[in-house]
This record gives C-alpha cells, structure tokens and sequence, in this order.
C-alpha cells in the first residue's frame, strides 16, 4: 500500500502529497501523522489518501520511521485541505489546525483488592481501614498497599487519571420551556432545514434554547460544537453546559495545560466526551458524528482567525456541518447582516424575565470638550451599578509639542504612540513598540507638551476623583491573565455599587442582573473606520451594551455620547431595532456589492521600501484575471511595523474562481525575483 503523505513545513514552495511504502507493522490510515525521510531531513507529515500504486519506481520509495499514536480523524483531513484551498494557504498549514496536540496520557498507580474473604488473615485496624476504601489510587498508601501486595491481597496496576481544567461550578435551573423557545427547538431538531440563525436580545434565552438542542441531539446519538467569542468574557456559557451534561462536556481553550488540552481532545477523539465547548479553534474539535455545530455571539470579530490560514470559524462550521449532515445554529442579539440574508431565522422576541429593553438616550457632543457629558455625570452619581464603554485604552491618544508642533509616532508605523501613565510610557498599539514619556520635546527642548483625548485608564482617573463608589476598568492593559478577567468581573458582580469601565470587552458575553445604567463614550468612534463594516460594529456595540443594562427589577437606561447623533446604525441601535438596520444595510450593501452579495478577498503587499510594495501590488492586479469581479486598487495602507503596504481587494459574484484567480495572481508574484523583498498575504472574507 502507497502511502500520500503532505509534510508539515512552512515554506511555500513545496506542494506535496508524496508517496511513502506503508510500513509492515503499524496500522496505518488517513490522518495518521508520521515522520518522513524527506531528502536529507526528517518531517512530520500528514497521511491524506491512501493508494495502491505509486508513479515513482519502487527502488525510491521509502517507509515513515515513526507513526504517532493519536491522529486526525479522517473528516478533518479534509476540512483542513478545504480551508487551505478556501483561503489561499497551503496544505501544511491548513494541516496544522487539526493535529493531535502532543502529549500522553498520565496513569496513577490504583490499588484494589485481589481476594474478597479475608477468614484467618491478620490485619492491623489501619489496614482493614485500608482495604476498605479500594478500590482507589495508591497515593500516600502506596508502601502500605505495597506490603500487602505481597501478600496477595491486593493488585497495583496503573490506570488513565484525567487532568481535568478547572472550571466554575454551576447549578442547573431546570425551567420550563416559553413557547417561543419551544418552537425553536422544534424547528432545530426537525431535520427540514439545517442552518439556523437564532436572533434575540440578551437574556431572551438563546443559551437555553442551545441547550435543548444538544440534548436532542446527544439523544439521538451524535455530538455537539458549541463555539462561544472568549472563555473568560463567557464563562457563563460553558459552566452551564458543564451542570447540564456533565462530564461529557469537553473544554478546548488556549488556557489550558497541555496536559489537560491533551486528555480533553482524546476524550472527544474516543468519544468519552460528546460535546466540545471552546472558542474559534474549537470548530475543529475531534468530535464524532457530529450532530450540531452552535455559534454563540455570530456577530463576534473573533471567529476571524488572523494568521496563515485567515479563516472564518463560522464558515468553516458551516463547510463542516454541512460535510457532517449536521445542523448549524448561529445566536446573536445583533447579528451579521450575512446571516440573516442566508440563514433561516428564529425569533426569540422578549425577555425571558419579561423585563423591557431600557430607553436609549442619545446625547449630542459636538462642542462639547470634556469627555462627560453633564447628563452622563448626574446618571453615574444616581445610579448604583453602571457600564461604561469607551473603546479606546490609554490614558491620552497623542502628544504634542506645544511649541515646535511635533507629534509623537511610532517608529515603525505611522500612528499617534498613545500614553500609558500608569505604565509610564508611550506606546504604539500596532506593534508594541515602547518609550519613556517625554517631558521634554527632543526637536526644540520645549518643556509644553500637549496630551489630546482620553483612554479609558485617564476616564478611570476621573470617575475614581469624582465617584464615590470602585471602579473597575477591564481593557487589554488589565486583561493580563485570563483570570484576572474572570477576579474583576467577579468583583464587579459582588459589589453593591460601582462601574465598569472598559474598552468593548465590557460589551461581551457576561450578565449582570442590577446595572441600572449603560453608558457608551464615542459611538462613532467605530464609525470613522473607512471599512464596509463600519455601520455593523457601531450598531452591534451600542445594541450589545443596551442589552446587558437594565436587567434588574428596576430597568434601567443607556446613554449614548456621540458626534454624530444622525448616524443612522447610532439611531436604530437607539431603538433596539436590528431587524430595521439589518434590512437597511443589506439594501447599501446590495447597491455597492458588498457581502453577502460579493465576496472581498483582500491582498497586502508589504516591503520595507514603498516603491517595492507597490510594483508588487501593481504586478498581482494585473495577473489578477476572474470573472465579473471588480478590482479595488492598489491602495496605499499605513506603514505597519517598518514595513510599507499596498493593498489590493477583489469583488467578486464568483467566489471559487476568484479566489483561485487571486491565489495564482499571488503564487506567479511571489515567484517573480523582481519581489524577492515583498511579502504577500491573502485575506479571503476579510473581517
Ligand atoms: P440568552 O442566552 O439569550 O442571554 P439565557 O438562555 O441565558 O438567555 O436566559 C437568560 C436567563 O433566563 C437565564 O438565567 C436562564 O436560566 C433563564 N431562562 C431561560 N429560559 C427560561 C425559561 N423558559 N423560564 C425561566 N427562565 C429561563
Ligand atoms: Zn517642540
Ligand atoms: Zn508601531
């Protein structure tokens, strides 16, 4: 038997599979992963077909030296050679996404008896008590049962302990079904229709709905992806599924040890675990005979992933579910303008407590230069407990010099550093690049230097001077450990008064039942993005944060502060109106083709020296040759970690010809010497 294997590099310019002789010995199949000899090195590589004849001569076909025990299951194999072709990668890298992670399982040593009747044998009392408590892992008693092993009584053998993550505990509430729910549920388990876009507001019970769903399916036998934006923005979601199905439940996430990552992927892989709950990563779960595949919060920005391969978690669950025979289930209070044109839709309308949605007042601010607005101010001092968005971190956006003029940058990009009092420096928030903060201009010594705007760390500052009740401030600076996310939430939650205040963290996933107040500093921050998605993430912020205000027994209220108070998405979002804004912007982006009526497939040229990027970009476009697709381009972007960039997007109505179009338009570039110094990256579906 011939073995087609695709190693595991980087480089682009190997395009394997390459065939092996199957060794005698081990078993092997699609998905096993193997070391190759591949010229003079070793490789890992990926077993993607298997075939009974080679077009190379026998004498030059070679055996793995190595089959690892754990492998990819078949059906990932081909969802990752999918996404490498959906997405301009490579086959290696799409491979990477599904590997086993490395590791063994970890075995303790248990002890159990070997004879029940122990007539005529002598025993101290602390030896009875011993035998007594078997069977049980050896522990502490492993000198004693050691000796009594010896003497026949007892067997010591290890057995596979689980390393378990830690997670919150959590008590099920049983509840009885709303009528809404139940037809949910209904038209999910039918098997009519298998993609399904679940709309409604937070606390309208969508999560209840996704658990009915799962059991339905587990009753029948197969398994459950639930995909949620950010475990520690989320824990909610997963303890909730952990107290209704228990140990079943598997939890994927990058905070895990790899040995608890290791033993959670293998209970999914032998079908110990059922159900997979994690993040983006976790569409590729090893779950068997997959039934359903739930994404909580659709509209969340990460389900795109960013690196080589750039793909869409929610398109990839929709390829494999649909692969699977299994039904998709997407939740979102504000949900894309995508999948409400392609999915069928299930309302839940109302509050599950009953509770309205709070009013939204929105405040203009133009003239007006203190970051709060006077109402803003009397609202935070007679409210007990309020959220506070303001999507930008930092204490000051830029700095300049009073004198001379001179402005602040990033030496590698060419964006305002931002200034971290706390941290005392000024920072680039692309890059990361550090300085002192200057006190001093270094162009013409002037000791006047201006600080413009304001971050949450200066707005933190402010409320702390003018509350009297803690403020908590959760942003990317605070954020360090992933439990230091759940200890502020958690502290927010048990205190009587105070504010969160946050970058659009404070936006996602968590419920608190008594916040009497939202409030939401710059909403048209988002919207002077030139990007199409401009209108989409302003609505979904402001109607994302008016969902979690207000869900005590006293309502409650959001503020909007903007300078744009027409805005149209401020304004729908003003009035909880997603379907009114939906249907608007699906009708601006039918007129200017955007998704979901093109696809976008975006390529950035980037080089130290702008002319080569340029010609790079100019070279791509011209080789760009796909039907009815329009070409956007090259256009300048700014320059990104010392590098220039130029950028190029394609429309197109046909998206697997254009996006083959593009990938060799890319491929024939990145070949040509002329831009050796260029580097290409591809973003199909770009967020
Ligand atoms: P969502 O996911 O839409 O935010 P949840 O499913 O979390 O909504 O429901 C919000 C709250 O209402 C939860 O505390 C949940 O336990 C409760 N809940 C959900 N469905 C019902 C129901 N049918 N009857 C009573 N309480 C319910
Ligand atoms: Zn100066
Ligand atoms: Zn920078």
């Amino acid at each position: 038997m011939i073995l087609r294997v695709q190693p595991l590099t980087t480089t682009r310019r190997l395009t394997g599979p390459f065939d092996y002789l199957a060794p005698p010995d081990a078993a092997v199949a699609v998905g096993s992963v193997v070391r190759i000899p591949f010229g003079r090195q070793s490789l890992d590589g990926v077993v993607v077909e298997l075939a009974t004849a080679s077009e190379l001569p026998a004498e030059r076909l070679v055996r793995p030296t190595e089959v690892r025990a754990d492998s990819v299951p078949p059906d990932l194999v081909a969802l990752a050679l999918w996404i490498a072709e959906e997405y301009c990668s490579t086959p290696a890298r799409g491979l990477s996404l599904v590997l086993p992670p490395r590791g063994r399982p970890r075995s303790a040593l248990w002890a159990e008896r070997t004879r029940m009747d122990l007539d005529g044998i002598r025993l101290t009392p602390r030896q009875q008590e011993l035998l007594g408590r078997l069977p049980a892992p050896a522990g502490r008693d492993l000198p004693a049962l050691r000796r009594l092993e010896a003497r026949g009584l007892v067997g010591l053998a290890p057995r596979a302990s689980r390393r378990a993550p830690r997670t919150a505990a959590h008590d099920d509430r049983l509840v009885r079904a709303t009528p809404a729910q139940d037809a949910a549920v209904a038209s999910v388990a039918g098997n009519a229709e298998r993609e399904w876009l679940l709309h409604g507001v937070t606390g309208s019970g969508k999560t209840e709905v996704y658990l009915r769903a799962a059991e339905r399916t587990l009753d029948a036998g197969r398994g459950v992806i639930v995909l949620v934006p950010e475990i520690a923005l989320t824990p909610q979601t997963v303890t909730r599924f952990q107290a209704r199905f228990g140990d079943t439940v598997a939890l994927l996430h990058s905070g895990l040890s790899d040995g608890e990552r290791y033993d959670e992927w293998r209970r999914l892989r032998d079908g110990r675990a059922r159900v997979a709950v994690g993040p983006r990563s976790a569409v590729f779960a090893p779950v068997r005979d997959l039934g359903l595949l739930v994404i909580d919060e659709e509209h969340d920005a990460s389900y795109k992933h960013e690196g080589d391969p750039r793909y869409d978690a929610r398109r990839v669950a929709e390829h494999r579910a649909a692969a699977a025979g299994a039904t998709l289930l997407l939740g979102s209070a504000t949900p894309r303008p995508e999948s409400w044109h392609a999915l069928a839709r299930l309302e839940l309308p109302h509050r599950v407590d009953g509770q309205r949605l709070p009013p939204v007042r929105v405040l203009d601010m133009r003239g007006r230069s203190h970051a709060l607005h006077p109402e803003t101010r009397r609202a935070l001092t007679d409210t007990r407990k309020s959220i506070l968005m303001l999507n930008r971190r930092g204490w000051s956006n830029f700095l300049t010099c009073r004198s001379c003029g001179k402005a602040w940058e990033c030496p590698q990009c060419d964006v305002a550093l931002v200034l971290h009092r706390h941290a005392d420096a000024i920072a680039c928030h692309h890059c990361g690049h550090r300085e002192r903060v200057p006190h001093r201009c270094d162009a013409c010594g002037s000791l006047s230097v201006a600080r413009y705007g304001a971050g949450t760390e200066r707005l933190e500052a402010e409320l702390a001077e003018a509350l009297d009740v803690p403020v908590f401030r959760l942003d990317a600076d605070t954020a360090g450990a992933k439990d230091a996310v759940m200890d502020l939430l958690e502290r927010f939650r048990a205190a009587p008064a105070g504010v969160l205040l946050g970058t659009q963290m404070v936006a996602k996933g968590h419920d608190f039942p008594d916040v009497g107040l939202g409030v939401v500093l710059d909403a048209d921050a988002t919207l002077r993005f030139p990007d199409f998605r401009a209108e989409e993430r302003t609505f979904a912020l402001i109607a994302q944060l008016a969902g979690r205000a207000g869900r005590g027994p006293d309502g409650g209220r959001v503020l909007v502060q903007t300078a744009s108070p027409d805005a149209s998405a401020i304004a729908y979002a003003a009035r909880h109106d997603s379907a009114g804004f939906v249907r608007e912007e699906l009708g601006r982006r039918r007129a200017l083709r955007y998704p979901p009526f093109a696809d976008l497939i975006r390529v950035v040229c980037s080089s130290p020296d702008g002319a080569s990027a340029r010609a790079a970009a100019a070279a791509v476009a011209e080789r760009v040759d796909a039907p009815e697709s329009e070409l956007l381009g090259p256009a300048p972007l700014f320059r990104l970690r010392g590098r220039e960039r130029f950028q190029l997007v394609v429309k197109a109505v046909l998206r697997e010809p254009a996006v083959r179009a593009v990938g060799a338009a890319v491929d024939a570039a990145a070949r040509d010497r002329a831009h050796r110094a260029v580097a290409f990256s591809v973003d199909v579906d770009p967020q």
